[in-house]
């Protein structure tokens, strides 16, 4: 069973995900264990403080490295092996392939979300991979953590219904994208699908389906 563990401030942002579709699925067919930390446990003082302001001056505020440090830590007692991720727009660009890499490989994963202006650098100390899910800045790590850990759960062994969905779907080459497809009605507002479909000849509707499957850009 792979087991994930997230830190983050605002552990409700994972409640409806985390219990919707196939990522409830995976956890009722202990395919995967989910561990939400809530960062402000960790936080310093009768008000749990967490943030502070960036020596050198410049807007917003930091997280802190000690509670970070801390809920760290709290989630390795758990499962000292697992590999810290932090989310963050430096990261390396999560793609496909790593998503299919990190289903398979075994390794267990703790899942840190940055919220404010960021966190202060030494927590990169413990961190063994950095993450970043597109080049735009989100508000927090969470919903970048809740895209990466959808990626990877959904490619666990028997979490999806079909033996094949995830090897012919966009991207699982790490550069095509998957050919159009459609179901009934057979006509629907003048709207055909396409006649080769509805044949039964398999060899021609893999052809057709190779010849529509495009090229990521
Ligand atoms: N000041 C930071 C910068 O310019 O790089 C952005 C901080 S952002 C407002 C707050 C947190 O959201 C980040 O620490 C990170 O955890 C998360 N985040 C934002 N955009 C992200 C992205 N594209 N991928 C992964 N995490 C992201």
């Amino acid at each position: 069973m792979k087991k994930i563990q997230i830190i983050t401030l605002f552990p409700e942002m994972f409640e409806g995900v985390l219990n919707s579709s196939m990522m409830w699925k995976a956890q009722k067919e202990k395919v995967v264990d989910f561990r939400i930390i809530n960062l402000r446990e960790f936080g310093l003082g009768p008000r749990k403080q967490v943030d502070d302001t960036p020596y050198g001056g410049g807007d917003g505020m930091l997280l802190m490295p000690e509670p970070l440090f801390s809920a760290i830590k709290h989630a390795q007692e758990n499962d000292s092996k697992a590999k810290v991720v932090l989310l963050t727009p430096k990261g390396e660009r999560w793609v496909q392939p790593k998503a299919k890499s990190w289903a398979n490989n075994g390794d267990n994963y703790i899942f840190v979300c940055g919220r404010y202006e960021g966190y202060d650098e030494r927590i990169l100390t413990l961190v063994d991979k950095q993450i970043s899910i597109g080049d735009y800045v989100l508000t927090g790590g969470e919903l970048a953590a809740m895209t990466v850990i959808d990626s990877i759960v959904r490619l666990l062994p028997g979490v999806l219904g079909g033996e094949n969905s995830a090897e012919i779907e966009s991207f699982s080459d790490g550069k095509t994208l998957e050919y159009p497809q459609y179901t009934r009605p057979e006509v629907f507002e003048g709207l055909n699908v396409p006649k080769v479909l509805l044949s039964g000849n398999h060899a021609e509707i893999a052809k057709w389906r190779q010849k529509n499957s495009k090229k990521a850009k």
